[in-house]
């Protein structure tokens, strides 16, 4: 396979700290975003610890059990956030979301906890192919509220589980065949907060290159408010 990557994270307009973590392996077709919780600086803990026990975790791939590999992987990440904050009195609730993408061969593999965003675009459409675990969007999915009430709702922020602060989790798996010539996109809600769907869709279409796409939807998300940290990665399928 042969890709093109590019990756940009951004501390944006209000917060002090950025609390985002990536991780990019273009050789081994690994992607990773975080996107920590938890005052004095925790955050930045929870996600940079669950980055690196994930990236560890997979060194080595089994190429015949690749999701159950992912999942253990951040099941192994909610354990050392959890016995990390258990350690430390300061770091105590932090947690963090967590979106894994494993390109492989002719195939992707996607994991994820949390609200950090998984994007593929391929010839037409963009798509979001994970599902945000939060109040918000569970409202949405009962039709308890509408997407006008979730934009105005205060409520946006609230995770139904994250890595490091939730016993159990339900992991998000999904397998991707991969097509080339289309774009996956991972994003803190930094990113898809601040901008609509057909708005991410217009830059990753439009962009000259990866670099500029990566720089445009930052600035855009800026212009938009920049209201918390914006991490994104943009991959491209060369050619599978
Ligand atoms: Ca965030």
């Amino acid at each position: 396979m042969k890709l093109q990557v590019c990756a940009k994270t951004d501390i944006g307009l209000t917060r002090k700290n950025n609390e985002d973590s990536l991780y990019v392996d273009k050789e081994q077709g690994l992607f990773i975003i975080a996107d920590g919780m938890g005052g004095h600086a925790a955050g930045e803990i929870a996600s940079r610890i669950a980055v690196d026990t994930v990236r560890q975790a997979l060194q080595t791939i089994d190429r015949a059990n690749i999701l159950e590999q992912l999942k253990h992987a951040i099941e192994k990440a909610n354990r050392d956030v959890v016995k990390a904050a258990n350690n430390n009195n300061s770091w105590k609730g932090m947690g963090t979301t967590l979106t894994v993408l494993l390109l492989d061969q002719q195939h992707g593999f996607l994991a994820h906890v949390g609200d950090s965003r998984a994007y593929c675009l391929d010839d037409d459409q963009l798509r979001q192919l994970s599902d945000d675990h939060s109040l918000v969007a569970e409202q949405l999915r009962r039709e308890l509220i509408s997407i006008e009430d979730a934009k105005n709702s205060g409520i946006g922020g609230i995770l139904l589980q994250a890595v490091g602060v939730s016993s159990t989790l339900d992991i998000c798996l999904k397998h991707i065949p991969l097509v080339a010539g289309e774009y996956f996109l991972l994003c803190s809600d930094g990113l898809s907060n601040m901008l609509t769907d057909a708005e991410i869709e217009h830059i990753l279409k439009e962009a000259e290159n990866l670099n500029s796409c990566c720089d445009q939807l930052i600035d855009a998300a800026i212009v938009a408010g920049g209201k918390d940290n914006i991490t994104v990665i943009v991959v491209k399928i060369d050619k599978i």
